[in-house]
């Protein structure tokens, strides 16, 4: 039976009361050795994976996964997907990225949701109406869509926000990327999941990476908890643990772990029609396709591996929220969680070769990673199959901060905590 999904495959099987639907993906034994190995079973490893058979026709791949597909931070994030990046090198590929999510349903056969709903960046004092021109004008100049709101235009897409004369951060205008928006999270795990399986890469959950095999400065191998398995190449692409994993190769990177919460309301009708990232405070939120706000904010600012969220950033996040959006003050709060973010000292990710032949490493993707999934596994396959950085991912090297060639968009200098 064909494993595509089409109008015709769902008409066929609600005949069949949906009962003979093809598995996703297959659950294979581990075998003993696989060309390439991609740990981390994430948007990011998984996409990596689909890119290798798709575009290199490394299709002797197996993704090692400790938990479920996409039980880290590609389902635990606020899912807001943009490319408003100053630097040029962060620009030119969250852009790709972008580019990849237009077309990601098709090239997967898989509904990923990708709504282009526009993301706003509210101003509220002078210099920071100018700095949101400057950075809309930055991103022109590599031709990426920017727009800019009067405080009257802004009102029209966003009334809810506080425009009475009493609010406490008055706005003064506002940044647009229209072809921003959001995307389903875990659908994004499933479908890169369904079509490397299709292209025959092996998904192995509940197998956890617990070290390596490296022999005269070459990776051999992984050990796991399923037994060791042999590699000629491994990619390490696990997020939050991405300076634990790496420690297992020996490897110290320039990476901090650090804990971000996000939350949701109970469901309500359409009120909020865009992304809004509110500039008088770190806030962030968006409605999704089920009536819920989904909000965000700062780090919680101290090293963590535990992914579960605190009461005192639910409570910063809500004061935010009722300061942006009085009319939030009636929801409740229905869920909060947290990820653990692997920050890196310029805030910008690293995709790279690592010292040790044949280990490549993805991450350092602070708050920003699920933006860059289709990108990210794009570049990190072409570096894993040719053994050089794409183009795209040329600046962020490993080194880059040993040759003092950091990408600090925010110019926070070095501390993970502020980028
Ligand atoms: C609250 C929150 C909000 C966010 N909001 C946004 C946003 O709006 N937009 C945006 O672009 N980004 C956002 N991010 C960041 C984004 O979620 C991540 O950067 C991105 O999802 C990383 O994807 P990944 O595939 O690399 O990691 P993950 O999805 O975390 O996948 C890594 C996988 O590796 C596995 N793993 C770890 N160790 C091992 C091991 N030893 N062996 C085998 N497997 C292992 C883990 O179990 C995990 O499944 C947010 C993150 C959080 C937590």
């Amino acid at each position: 039976m064909s494993r595509r999904y089409s109008i015709f495959t769902l008409a066929r099987n609600a005949v069949s009361h949906h009962e003979g639907w093809a598995e996703a993906w297959r659950s294979p034994e581990p075998k003993r050795a696989y060309s390439v190995i991609v740990i981390g079973g994430g948007g990011h490893g998984l996409a990596t994976a689909y890119y290798l058979a798709k575009e290199h026709g490394v299709t002797d791949v197996a993704v090692l996964e400790k938990g479920w597909l996409g039980g880290g931070n590609t389902a635990r994030n606020t899912t807001h997907v943009r490319s408003d990046y100053i630097l040029d090198e962060n620009a030119r590929f969250y852009e790709q990225s972008v580019k990849l999510w237009e077309g990601l349903s098709q090239e997967l056969n898989y509904n990923v949701m990708f709504s282009q709903r526009g993301m706003v960046r509210t101003g509220h004092f002078d210099a920071q109406t100018q700095a949101l021109i400057r950075r809309g004008n930055g991103m022109r100049l590599n031709a990426i869509d920017a727009v800019f709101l009067s405080r009257e235009e802004l009102r029209r897409l966003v009334p809810i926000l506080d425009f009475s004369p009493q609010a406490r951060f008055p706005i003064t205008g506002a940044f647009f990327q229209p072809r921003a928006g959001i995307a389903r999270h875990d659908a994004v795990a499933w479908g890169f999941a369904r079509a490397a399986d299709a292209r025959g890469v092996d998904i192995i959950q509940n197998c956890e990476v617990t070290g390596f095999v490296i022999e005269g400065g070459r990776v051999r191998g992984v050990e796991t908890t399923r037994g060791p398995i042999g590699a000629g190449k491994v990619g390490i692409a696990v997020a939050g643990h991405t300076s634990h994993v790496a420690a297992m190769a020996g490897l110290r990177l320039r990476i901090e772990s650090h804990l971000l919460q996000a939350m949701v309301t109970e469901p309500v009708k359409p009120i909020l029609h865009t992304v809004v990232s509110f500039g008088a405070g770190h806030f962030y939120t968006n409605q999704t396709d089920k009536g819920e706000i989904v909000m965000g904010g700062d780090l919680d600012g101290y090293n963590s591996y535990a992914q579960r969220g605190n009461l005192p950033m639910v409570e910063r996040v809500a004061a935010a929220a009722v300061t942006a959006f009085p009319c939030f003050s009636r929801l409740r709060i229905m869920r909060h969680w947290a990820g653990v973010m692997d920050m890196t000292m310029d805030g910008s990710p690293i995709i790279a070769k690592t010292p040790i032949e044949g280990l490549y490493v993805d991450g350092g993707w602070c708050y920003g990673g699920f933006k860059a999934t289709p990108a990210s596994g794009f570049v990190f396959a072409h570096t894993i199959a040719q053994d050089r950085p794409h183009f795209l991912n040329e600046a962020f090297a490993l080194d880059r901060f040993e040759r003092g060639h950091a990408l600090d968009e925010r110019g926070a200098g070095p501390y993970p905590g502020l980028h």
